[in-house]
Parts: C-alpha cells; structure tokens; sequence
C-alpha cells in the first residue's frame, strides 16, 4: 500500500496562550511539528508527505525549516479557517499513485510505528481506519462552566485520535460532500462510511496547553525511535 500523508499544521496557538502557533514549541530542542514528521519520513509505504501551514506561518517555516523539509521529502500547502478547509486543500494535491491517504495533527508527535502499521494496515482492508482510546474517566456534563448538569454514561464511548486513515476514494468522497467537522473520520461517517477504530495508546497526546511539552518529553523517551530517512540526521534548523 502506498500512503499520501497530510499534516494539518495551520490552527492559531489561542487555547496554547502563546501569539505563536503551538507548532513551533519545541520538544527536547526539536519544534513539535518537525518531530511528527519524523513519524512518517523514513517509513517505505509513505509516497508523500503534505505540511499544511497558515499563510502566516509559510513564509518563516519555508526560511527556517525548508532544508529539513526537503531533506524529508516533504512539501508545503497552504491552510484555510477550519481544519477541514486545510485538509480539503491538500486533499487536492494528493498524488495519483496513493491508495491511502493519512491524516495526522502535527500537534500529535508522540506515535509509535506499530501504531501506524496497525491503523495502516485496517484502513487497507476495511477502507477507513482511526487509531482511539476507550474513555476511562467519569465523565461530567457542564453547561455553564461550574456545576454539574449530569454525569454522561461512558459505556461505549472512545476518544477520537489521529492518524485517521482512509482509502483514497473514500476520503475524496467524503470531503467532496463539503460537511464542516472536527475530524476526518465525521466526514466519512456523514457520508454513511464505517469507520473502523484500532485500539491507541493514552500516550498519543495532543499537545494542546504547555503543561503538555513536559508530557511530551517523557512519551518520547518512553517509545522507540522511528526509523530515520536515509542519509544521516534531518534536523538542522537554518540560521536567522
Ligand atoms: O485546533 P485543533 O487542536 O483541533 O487542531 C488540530 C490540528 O489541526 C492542529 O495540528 C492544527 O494546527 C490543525 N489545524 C489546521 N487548520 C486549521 C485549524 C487547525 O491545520 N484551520
């Protein structure tokens, strides 16, 4: 199988609280969005990689990191409002020769490469695949931010995480019904699409506040290093 890959980069750093977006907060010295990358580079069923950043970020992402962009093989697109929009963006650009095409938040750099080959491999045989957690905590319903509605019944419930893997057609077919969604797998499943879930791992966080890097820094030493591309070590910020 080969996978067209997309990493959806351009939010804005609001619920981080940072002006910058989150992307470029660094993790053991690497910014957060090279290190996802990483995830995918050196693997062989990967045809293509796709960063989707803002129009603000482009320029300084293509000064300061386009050696180790190009090193990864991996090309630039340009984001919309919504995380939808961006993907649909790069959607466009996905190459003819890919059967699979992997979402994957840049905000998720703590993957390990037998998570990526289960998903992988379940999208290719049921033609959409996410990796997702069961919720184990008790969860509370509050509608106006400081006391409880109702406790919500978990049973049932998983946590949606990415990577989110499709069969190129599905993927084409749900984006072209042009829903608005949070993730890839709800397009899909507006379109009446079964979409498989493969157990994850808690340890696939989003980085979504500060208090996250630190969380970050212990997952990445905890789980094996993805195998590096070819041709020695990518990351080599430019100067400025
Ligand atoms: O906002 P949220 O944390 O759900 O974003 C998930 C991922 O989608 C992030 O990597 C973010 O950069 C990306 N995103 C995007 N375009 C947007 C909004 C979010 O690529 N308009």
């Amino acid at each position: 199988m080969k996978v067209s890959v997309i990493i959806p980069a351009a939010g804005s750093g609001k619920r981080f609280g940072s002006e910058q977006n989150k992307i470029f907060q660094r993790i053991k010295g690497q910014p957060i969005f090279i290190r996802t990358l990483e995830l995918f580079s050196g693997r062989d069923d990967v045809v293509q990689i796709q960063l989707v950043a803002s129009s603000q970020d482009l320029g300084e992402i293509r000064e300061r990191f386009g050696g180790n962009l190009g090193f990864m093989g991996v090309t630039l697109s340009e984001g919309g409002p919504h995380r939808s929009d961006s993907v649909r963006n790069a959607l466009a650009k996905v190459v003819a020769d890919a059967d699979l095409v992997c979402v994957h938040d840049a905000v998720r750099p703590c993957v390990s490469s037998l998570w990526l080959d289960a998903v992988f491999s379940e999208a290719a045989k049921s033609g959409a695949a996410i990796l997702a957690y069961p919720v184990h905590g008790t969860l509370k319903k509050v509608s106006n931010g400081r006391t409880i509605d109702e406790t919500v019944d978990r049973a049932d419930l998983w946590e949606a995480q990415t990577p989110q893997v499709f069969r190129r057609d599905v993927i084409m077919k749900a984006y072209s019904a042009n829903s608005l969604a949070t993730d890839d797998a709800a397009m899909a499943e507006a379109i009446g699409q079964p979409v498989s879930v493969v157990m994850g791992d808690p340890r696939n966080i989003k980085i979504t506040t500060p208090g996250d890097l630190a969380l970050a820094e212990a997952v990445i030493g905890s789980l094996p290093k993805p195998k590096p591309r070819a041709g020695g070590n990518p990351f080599e910020e430019a100067r400025w």
